[in-house]
């Protein structure tokens, strides 16, 4: 059943405020009866619209009492209505019955479907075999048709809205998912950060208290100490370094910024083109490109010794292309970082994952990166998770890169 009831919570309304303008829609249906009403006289006219505005009544209320027992309720005044209107004015009545079908289709509940279908039909079928005398056999044969439809529409409606229920279901599903996942990531950042940091801190604590005593009786050792503390604590900005390069999930645009800003406090102009926007792409592919963006920028500030650097951004028709260029040094026989570095073999190696590649070229005037990706068509748009955990992790983790970036 459709759960409208939470509508009601502000002040009064006329309709369910997340249904728009379609009940309002509807009533242009009941100029018809309403029309036909002004052909009967007195007291038989009276209690004639005083039917049609109960009805109205009963028409406004099924849509908030979606889902209650008051709905069958409703639903049996309407059915009265129609059916005392159809018996003792006039059989094209029956019309109205469409109102009734619709809320019809509402009910999940099998067994309570099936009953008002049944009285439904009984309202609507007898009154007609009643004044069958009163209609021509050409107004008779012109109302079947419309008299099926009527029966027939709250199976449509029923699996329509079962659909809706469905898919309402399936996105709570997948949300729950994403929340799992994220949970999971959070716990696998807190058992990173305890089993190695804690694990490094505890040991600068014992080495530092062990210098301590060292320092008025020994001091050649002392310094030795005090050597091996800081490359320990060294290696604990590494893993942090690291653990927040994990954790981050960054953006083109974002890292485009990014790169901006480092290359101009590095004193190299940036000259970039194309828009880092780039239209359908995956979460992860984007991710990726990112990292290589970042990557590739550090490499350059690092390295190139160079006065301009070249950032474009293509899409192309079956791939996306990421250019960083620079003026500098070249790689200096180094064609591929393979010899124990791991920017570039890294930059390789998450590429691979979405069947991109990367080309590291050396010229004489400076080092070119060819970065593609090749375009896979998605047909469902992914969830916007990863820029709430980019919001989330950006503070700390640029100011924890930038802090050590050049060290
Ligand atoms: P790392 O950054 O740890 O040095 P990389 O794999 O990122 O490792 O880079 C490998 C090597 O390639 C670097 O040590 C550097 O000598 C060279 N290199 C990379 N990018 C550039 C560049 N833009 N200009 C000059 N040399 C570069
Ligand atoms: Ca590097």
């Amino acid at each position: 059943m459709k759960k409208l009831k939470e509508a009601k919570s502000a002040g009064f309304e006329v309709f369910p405020t997340q249904l728009g303008f379609f009940p309002y829609l509807w009533l242009i249906y009941m100029s018809l009866p309403v029309i036909n009403m002004l052909s009967e006289e007195g007291w038989k006219m009276g209690i004639g619209f005083a039917l049609i505005g109960l009805f109205l009544v009963t028409y406004r209320q099924l849509y908030f009492a979606a889902g209650t027992p008051r709905f069958f309720a409703w639903l049996g005044i309407q059915m009265s209505i129609i059916f005392i209107l159809c018996m003792w004015y006039h059989p094209t009545y029956m019309y109205m019955g469409f109102f009734t079908a619709n809320f019809i289709g509402w009910y999940t509940d099998r067994r309570k479907f099936t009953l008002s279908l049944v009285l439904f039909g009984i309202i609507e079928t007898v009154p007609l075999i009643k004044n069958a005398s009163l209609l021509g056999w050409k107004d008779l044969v012109f109302m079947i048709p419309f008299f099926l439809i009527m029966l027939f529409s709250p199976f449509g409606i029923r699996s329509l809205n079962r659909r809706q229920e469905l898919e309402r279901e399936l996105a709570q599903a997948n949300e729950q998912i994403r929340n799992l996942i994220k949970g999971e990531e959070r716990m696998r950042i807190a058992r990173d950060l305890h089993d190695t940091l804690g694990h490094t801190l505890s040991l600068i604590t014992l080495k530092s208290q062990l210098m301590e005593k060292l320092a008025a009786k020994d001091p050649v050792k002392a310094q030795l100490e005090a050597r091996e503390i800081q490359n320990t604590s060294r290696a604990a900005l590494r893993q942090v370094r690291e653990l927040v390069s994990d954790m981050r999930t960054a953006t083109l645009p974002e890292e485009l910024l990014e790169a901006q800003i480092i290359l101009e406090s590095a004193d190299i102009e940036l000259v970039s083109t194309g828009n880092p926007k780039l239209e359908g792409i995956s979460d992860l592919a984007h991710n990726i490109l990112s990292l290589c963006l970042r990557e590739a920028v550090t490499n350059v500030v690092k390295h190139s010794q160079a006065s301009q650097c070249r950032i474009d951004i293509e899409s192309l028709d079956n791939e996306w292309r990421l250019l960083v260029a620079d003026n500098g040094i070249g790689l200096k026989g180094k064609d591929d970082g393979a010899s124990g570095s791991n920017g570039l073999k890294g930059m390789a190696e998450r590429l691979s994952l979405i069947g991109g590649t990367i080309e590291a070229v050396s010229e004489p005037q400076g080092t070119k990166l060819n970065i593609r990706v090749p375009i896979i068509i998605k047909n469902r748009k992914e969830d916007t998770t990863h820029e709430h955990q980019s919001a989330d992790s950006r503070g700390p983790a640029n100011a924890a890169r930038r802090s050590g970036f050049l060290a």
